[in-house]
This record gives C-alpha cells, structure tokens and sequence, in this order.
C-alpha cells in the first residue's frame, strides 16, 4: 500500500515526509484492519513531521482522525461489536494498560503505558491502519466520512478542553485561537448555552467564529468585552497564557488545550492568579471524553468547516495548516 512516512522530522517543506510503499499491516490479535477513507490533518501531525515531538517511531505514519471501514481483524476483536465492512473511527489515544492507578480511576488519559496513532504506531495518513478494538469508536450515521473525521481529534480533545474549563452553565467562554478544535468546541458550548468571544489572528477564522454564534471576535491580544468564567487557549503560545488569565473574571479557570506551547513567560501572583484564578493544561483524552463528544455532536449537529486534500497531497495540507491557509479543519481523503 501506499503511505507517508515521516522519513527525516523537520520542517515540512524539507521533504520529510515522504509517501512511500509499506506493507498492509496485520492487525494485531485484538486489532481490527481498517480501509481508510478519510482522516484529518492534525496540529499534532505537524509536530510529530517537525519533529517538535520526539519521534517515537522510525518512519511512522501520521494521522489520528481515521474514519475507515474494517477489513479484518484478529483472533480477539470480535468482543468490542465490529464486523467487517462496518464504518469505524480511529483517534489518537491508541492503548493504555488498563491497570495502573490512572487507568483504575478513570484517568486513562494519564496512563504513563499510554500509545498513541500516528506516533507509537502508523496511523492515517495511508490506505490501510490498524486499531485496538477496545480504542475503535462507533460512528453516528447520517455524518459523511469527512465531516466526522476532524471529531475524532479535534472534536474530542477540544470537547475535554472545554470540560476542564469548568464553565458554568450560561456562563461566559474565551477562545484563544480559532482553528479545527476551537470552531468544534465553540459549537458544543453554544449548543450548551454558553456566551463565547473568540481572539484570534485571521480575519476569515473571525468571521467563521461570529458565523458559528460568537458574539466577539477579536485580535488575541485584545481585551475581551465582558470578565470571563473560562477561557480555553488553543493557539500553541504561551505569550497568551498571562493575556488569557488577565481576561478571567475572579474564579474564573484557563485550559491550555495543546500538546506542545511555547514558553509561557514570567506570571504576576496579583494580575494573573490571585483571586483564586485557576490554570488547568489538557492531556489526551479518555474513551469516555470521545463517546460522551461524539453523542453530543450528533445530537446538537455540531459539523466541522472543511477542506479537503486528496491523500496523495498529505504534504500540502501540513504546510498550509502550519502557514494558516484554511479555517477549519483540513482532511484527507484517500483518492489511492
Ligand atoms: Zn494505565
Ligand atoms: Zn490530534
């Protein structure tokens, strides 16, 4: 089959990544082989091409938000209910050993044993991948395969970032960056009854975030119109995190939604945390998170803004993701 392959981590216009010929993986005993025919383009994806994350894995395969159809599976992943041909979403927590602390307690995003798609092992960026059953999602039905793969990260990570913010029901949310995850969580928080200002850099992401129902847009570094309950930082800058908490109401709680941020500078106690402000960072997700936000996205008809790549173009859609060329979220579709 054919796949992309992160080869060298750099800067993707390097030629890094490179789609090459693999084999189509066996699944593993209680693994299910999937046919994929969608996945999303991933911030994480950037990082892990970049090499921001270490490698992992030599010469992994990207790509974490698999809608596919299952083509096989191993002896053991009959029990988690599916059956060859039925639809199945692939994401990024991938396994975890069900017996630590964290995982005993409902904290499997937290599992130190924790393997991830598209990092530990090759993910969607290819004709075939492979999941755990027990990690595979069911999908809703009536969503096409592009508009649900952009959930499966962006959509669940982004539902957990919005959890961990603690609103308040009718309260008061600031999104700090407007991309794939933020225009996601934005819709499930409305649909709850939120008020929501969205800070963010591009005209366009604005303006898709007042079309979504944000009553402000502004530039991140802008004062919000009213104190906030929470505020949720998308954008990967630490620079906003002081900005952000400044924002908060008293009480009030940040979440820092990415994987990678750069260097938060120095905090002032009076300004930016006194008044028992609240910093909280996101770390994964659970299976929990993913079912709990899948359910609700069907349910309140939260729908990803979409551009397509076909798959073969892998490489255009991680520049322009990197370069901010699109809104939304962008997503391959297998076209091998
Ligand atoms: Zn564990
Ligand atoms: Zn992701």
């Amino acid at each position: 089959m054919r796949a992309w392959s992160v080869v060298r981590p750099g800067p993707v216009e390097e030629g890094g990544l490179r789609l090459v010929e693999k084999p189509v993986p066996v699944p593993g005993d209680d693994e299910l082989l999937v046919q994929v025919r969608a996945c999303g383009v991933c911030r994480t994806d950037l990082h892990v091409t970049e090499g921001d994350l270490p490698p992992h894995r030599a010469g992994v395969t990207p790509g974490h938000e698999v809608v596919g159809v299952v083509a096989g599976s191993g002896t053991e992943a009959a029990a988690a209910g599916f059956a060859t041909g039925d639809r199945v979403g692939v994401a990024w927590l991938r396994r975890t050993d069900g017996t630590c602390a964290y995982c005993s307690r409902g904290a499997e995003n937290l599992c130190p044993s924790s393997r991830y798609t598209g990092w530990d092992a090759d993910g969607g960026y290819a004709e075939y991948t492979t999941v755990p059953a027990a990690f595979a999602y069911h999908l809703p039905e009536a969503v096409d395969d592009v508009a649900l793969a952009p959930l499966l990260c962006a959509g669940i990570i982004g539902y957990r970032a919005l959890r961990r913010a603690a609103l308040p029901p009718g309260g008061r949310l600031a999104l700090y960056g407007f991309g794939g995850s933020a225009h996601l969580c934005a819709q499930v928080a409305l649909a709850e009854g939120a008020t929501v200002h969205v800070l963010t850099r591009g005209a366009a992401a604005r303006r898709l975030a007042l079309g979504l129902g944000a009553v402000s847009a502004q530039d991140p570094y802008a004062v919000p119109p009213e104190p906030l309950d929470s505020a949720i930082l998308f954008a990967p800058v630490g620079d906003l995190v002081p900005v952000a908490l400044r924002a908060l109401d008293r009480g009030g709680t940040l979440s820092i939604a990415g994987i990678h941020l750069s260097d938060i500078p120095p905090l002032r106690y009076e300004s930016d945390l006194f008044y028992e402000k609240q910093i909280r960072s996101v770390t994964s997700n659970t299976r929990e998170d993913g079912r709990e936000f899948l359910a609700l996205a069907a349910r309140h008809g939260v729908h990803a803004t979409t551009h397509t790549y076909p798959l073969t173009r892998a490489d255009e859609a991680l520049q322009d993701l990197g370069a901010g060329r699109f809104d939304g979220a962008a997503v391959l579709v297998n076209d091998l």
